[in-house]
């Protein structure tokens, strides 16, 4: 079939329309990268896409199929605000795995946890509210505070996560300025993008901290499970059931496309969230909660997530081992115990995003650190995701982008600021389209 022609818009005739909260709408580095990212000559070591190999697809197809043939009727209908109530159980009882006692009337089931962020910030920020979340932060959440006109501190973490001294400066420092802080975001486990985990002595002084200081804690867990030696740690939410709201997500441990993921919230929030999400789209779809449900309770889900868990290791051990064997000196990461990300940091001097159209034309892509801060900082950082590549992959990607770093440091060293600039107008270099650069 021929598609017609699409017809042209003129920017200029909408940019007096839209409200302010669009202001802090731009594209995410990541999204930018994808175009390029994905073409095959180039190993994307940028999205953190999960990668579903090994997934049982002929036992998929079964539980599809018998969710079509025995309740079709239900499974394509519309469903409760809240969420399908046997999910929300079997929910709890995944929940239970990280020392959290939940009730399944306090669950509500959104699509992906990406919505259930989107809710919370929804009900909790006005416009100017700060919320404090780690630097770097999880890009996906800091489009969302942008959204709803929030203000983000950053707060500093190290190799062990948070920092709960930091912590307290920080929201010393934002009540001083006269500002309030609504809520601190924080990814305890396998953090996106830092690789990092909050250690377990930490917990219970950062709950402390912001129960005493009137701070929600709004805890992302999508990675929890994926420890590589099948360690889980206890919840922040396990700590203090009356000041966190916890997330989580199947995306990681089954599949996201289903875009189920949830809120268990305080008992008193429940409810504003509840019609919240009744007001964003009616009700999660029944038919992929019905599909999560049906592979939960017919699928040896527990199994298939020690399977993940050894693909992810293999990765980010061949990951690591082409960091320590081909970056040059000066240049330092983290080492994860589970999740998908190792978090880069370059010598002083050296500009990730910069370096980004020159890495892309040798045929590598990562995330530049600027993208995961709100405040322009981190141009000295990148993400790398070992996901989705073979391992034999990573480490052509790895050689690679290191070949890159060592032209760009030899060149620095020759020529100082002017070294970036004679690269850029090398011949043959293919700079990518505005949104990457
Ligand atoms: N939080 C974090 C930290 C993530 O990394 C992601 C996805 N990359 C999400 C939330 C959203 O995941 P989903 O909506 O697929 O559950």
């Amino acid at each position: 079939m021929e598609l017609p022609q699409r017809p042209g818009s003129r920017l200029d005739s909408y940019v007096d329309r839209y409200a302010a909260r669009t202001r802090g709408m731009t594209a995410s580095e990541i999204r930018a990268l994808f175009a390029v990212a994905s073409r095959p000559e180039v190993v994307s070591l940028a999205g953190g896409m999960p990668n579903l190999a090994a997934l049982p697809m002929d036992s998929i197809a079964t539980v599809a199929e018998e969710l079509v043939r025995e309740s079709g009727t239900v499974a394509m209908q519309y469903g409760g605000a809240q969420g399908d109530e046997t999910l929300r159980e079997q929910i709890c009882e995944i929940m239970r795995l990280e020392g959290i006692e939940g009730h399944p009337d306090d669950v509500i089931a959104t699509v992906g946890s990406q919505q259930a962020l989107d809710l919370v910030t929804r009900i909790f920020i006005d416009p100017g509210d700060v919320i404090l979340a780690e630097g770097p932060s999880y890009v996906g959440a800091l489009g969302v505070f942008a959204s709803y006109q929030a203000q983000v501190v950053h707060v500093a973490m190290d190799d062990q996560g948070l920092v709960p001294d930091t912590l307290r400066t920080a929201i010393a420092s934002v009540k001083a300025s006269g500002r309030r802080i609504k809520f601190l975001y924080t990814i305890p486990n396998f953090h996106n993008p830092a690789g990092v985990t909050m250690a377990v002595e930490r917990r219970p002084e950062i709950v402390e901290i912001c129960r005493d200081a009137g701070i929600l804690i709004l805890e992302d867990n999508p990675y929890g499970l994926l420890g590589f030696q099948g360690e889980i740690y206890p919840a922040l939410r396990s700590l203090d059931t009356e000041n966190v709201i916890y997330l989580g997500s199947f995306s990681k441990t089954f599949a996201p496309g289903f875009r189920v993921g949830w809120a268990l919230a305080p008992h008193a929030v429940r409810e504003k969230l509840t019609l919240a999400a009744e007001a964003a789209d009616l009700c999660p779809p029944a038919f992929s909660q019905m599909m999560v449900s049906r592979y939960l309770s017919t699928q040896p889900w527990r199994e298939q997530i020690k399977a993940f868990r050894a693909m992810y290791l293999e990765r980010r051990d061949a990951t690591l081992t082409a960091l320590s064997e081909l970056m040059p000196a000066g240049v330092t990461w983290t080492k994860p115990d589970g999740g998908f990300y190792v978090w880069v940091t370059l010598p002083p001097g050296l500009d990730s995003k910069a370096m980004l159209p020159r890495a892309v034309t040798a045929r590598v892509a990562y995330v530049p650190g600027t993208g995961f801060y709100s405040d322009g900082f981190g141009a000295s950082s990148l993400r790398l995701s070992y996901c989705y590549p073979t391992p034999e992959r990573i480490r052509e990607g790895v050689r690679r982008f290191a070949d890159v770093l060592r032209e760009e440091m030899e060149l620095r060293a020759a020529f100082g600021h002017e070294a970036s600039r004679a690269l850029e107008s090398r011949e043959g270099v293919d700079t990518p389209g505005p949104d990457l650069a």
